[in-house]
C-alpha cells in the first residue's frame, strides 16, 4: 500500500509520515524545493519506503498532474497537507488563498484525470478555521458549522486570509465531489484540526526555520526574555481549540484505514486552553522554569474562557477516532523540554 503525502517539510506531515513508514506503508511525499529532499530523507534514516516528489507550485492547476500520472498505480491514498500556515505577507491572493485553494483544486482534478482508478481515497487537512470565524462568540461549533468568512473579509488582514483560505479550499473540495459524483471513483475525507501542539518530531528542526504557526504559541511564552512580572502575557493567546500533533497524525492515518471515514468532515478538537492555562503548565511542570516566565493569575484560565463562550462539540469525531486524545500538558510539557534541551546545547 502506497500513500501520497503533500507537504513532506510540515510540523503535522512528518508525524505522518512516519506513522505511515512504521505500519510498513510506502510513502511519497512531495516538497516544493528540490533542495529539501536530502535533508528529508536523512532524517528517515533513508527508509527505502520512502521517496520525495518536487511539485513546485501550488497555485498552478496543473500542479499535480505530472506526478500522478506518473506514479498512479503505486498511489492508493492521498493526504494533502501543504497549504501556507503563515499570516505575515505581502500579497494575500498569491501567496495564502490561491495556494490553498487552487492545490486543494489540482490535487483533485489530477487523481480524477489520472488516478481515479486506483486511488481510493483523498484525506485533506482542512483547519477549525473552517468551522468557526474570528471572534465569533456564543456559539455551538460541530462537524456541520462553516466558518461563514466572504472572499472580500479574506483581505483584511494575514488571519482572516488564513482562515478563508481553509474555508474556501474546503468548500471547494466538497463541491467538487459532487460536481463530480459520476465520474469519480475515489471518496473525501476532511480533517479539521484546531491548534495543534506537541514537539517536532525531528528536534534539528529548530535549527532551521522558526517554529511552526501553532507551537510559536507556546515559543513566545518561552522566551526567557519576557519580563516575569509582566501580567498582561497570558493574554497573548486568547482561548482557543487544542490537540496534539501525535493525535493528529494518528487521525489522518485511521481516516485511510477505516471505511466510516468516508464522506466525514472530522473535528480534531480535544479541550480549549488559553495563555494563562499555558503559562501555568509551563511553570509548574517543566524542570528549571519557575521564576523565570511569568505567572499571571495562576488557575484563572477557565475564567477567560467566558469572554467567549464557544463550544466544541466534536462527539461524532471522537466516536469515530475511537482513541484516548493526548492531554494539553503531556504536549505543552513534551514540546518545552524538547526546545529547552535543543536551545540549551
Ligand atoms: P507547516 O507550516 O509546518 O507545514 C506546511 C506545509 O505546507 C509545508 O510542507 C510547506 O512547505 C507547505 N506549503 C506551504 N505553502 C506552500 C506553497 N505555497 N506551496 C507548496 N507547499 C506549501 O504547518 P502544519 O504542519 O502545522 O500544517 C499542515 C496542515 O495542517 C495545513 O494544511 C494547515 O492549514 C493545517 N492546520 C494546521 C494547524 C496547526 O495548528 N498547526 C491547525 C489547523 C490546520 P515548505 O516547508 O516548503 O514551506
Amino acid at each position: 500500500m502506497a500513500v501520497l503525502v503533500t507537504g513532506a517539510t510540515g510540523f503535522i506531515a512528518q508525524y505522518i509520515i512516519n506513522g505511515l513508514l512504521e505500519q510498513g506503508y510506502k510513502v511519497i511525499g512531495t516538497v516544493r524545493n528540490e533542495s529539501k529532499k536530502e535533508k528529508i530523507l536523512a532524517d528517515y534514516e533513508f527508509n527505502p519506503n520512502l521517496s520525495l516528489e518536487t511539485v513546485p507550485d501550488l497555485c498552478n492547476l496543473n500542479a499535480f498532474d505530472s506526478l500522478i500520472s506518473k506514479r498512479s498505480q503505486d498511489i492508493d491514498y492521498v493526504l494533502h497537507t501543504a497549504s501556507p500556515v503563515f499570516f505575515d505577507c505581502e500579497d494575500y491572493e498569491k501567496e495564502i488563498l490561491l495556494p490553498a485553494i487552487n492545490g486543494m483544486k489540482s490535487i483533485l482534478n489530477a487523481v480524477k484525470k489520472f488516478g481515479h482508478e486506483h486511488i481510493k481515497r483523498v484525506v485533506m487537512t482542512t483547519s477549525s478555521a473552517a468551522f468557526t470565524t474570528l471572534g465569533e462568540k456564543d456559539k455551538l461549533i460541530d462537524e456541520t458549522s462553516w466558518d461563514p468568512i466572504t472572499w472580500d473579509e479574506a483581505f483584511k488582514d494575514g488571519v482572516h486570509a488564513y482562515f478563508a483560505s481553509k474555508t474556501f479550499a474546503e468548500q471547494g473540495a466538497w463541491k467538487f465531489m459532487k460536481d463530480n459524483a459520476n465520474e469519480i471513483n475515489f471518496d473525501l475525507v476532511t480533517m479539521g484540526p484546531f491548534y495543534v501542539f506537541g514537539p517536532q518530531l525531528f528536534a534539528s528542526t529548530f535549527k532551521e526555520k522558526k517554529l511552526n504557526l501553532s507551537n510559536n504559541v507556546i515559543g513566545q511564552f518561552l522566551n526567557l526574555a519576557i519580563d516575569p512580572n509582566d501580567e498582561t502575557v497570558p493574554q497573548k493567546f486568547p482561548d482557543n481549540g487544542f490537540i496534539d500533533v501525535r493525535d493528529v497524525a494518528k487521525a489522518h492515518i485511521l481516516a485511510i484505514q477505516k471505511d466510516e471515514f468516508a464522506g466525514q468532515r472530522v473535528m480534531l478538537y480535544n479541550q480549549q486552553c488559553n495563555g494563562q492555562d499555558i503559562i501555568d503548565i509551563l511553570n509548574d511542570e517543566v524542570d528549571g522554569l519557575k521564576g523565570k516566565l511569568p505567572v499571571g493569575r495562576p488557575g484563572t484560565g477557565p475564567y477567560f474562557r467566558q469572554d467567549r463562550k464557544i463550544v466544541v462539540n466534536n462527539e461524532k469525531s471522537r466516536k469515530l477516532l475511537g482513541f484516548k486524545l493526548i492531554p494539553l500538558e503531556t504536549s505543552v510539557k513534551d514540546m518545552a523540554m524538547q526546545y529547552l534541551n535543543y536551545a540549551n546545547k
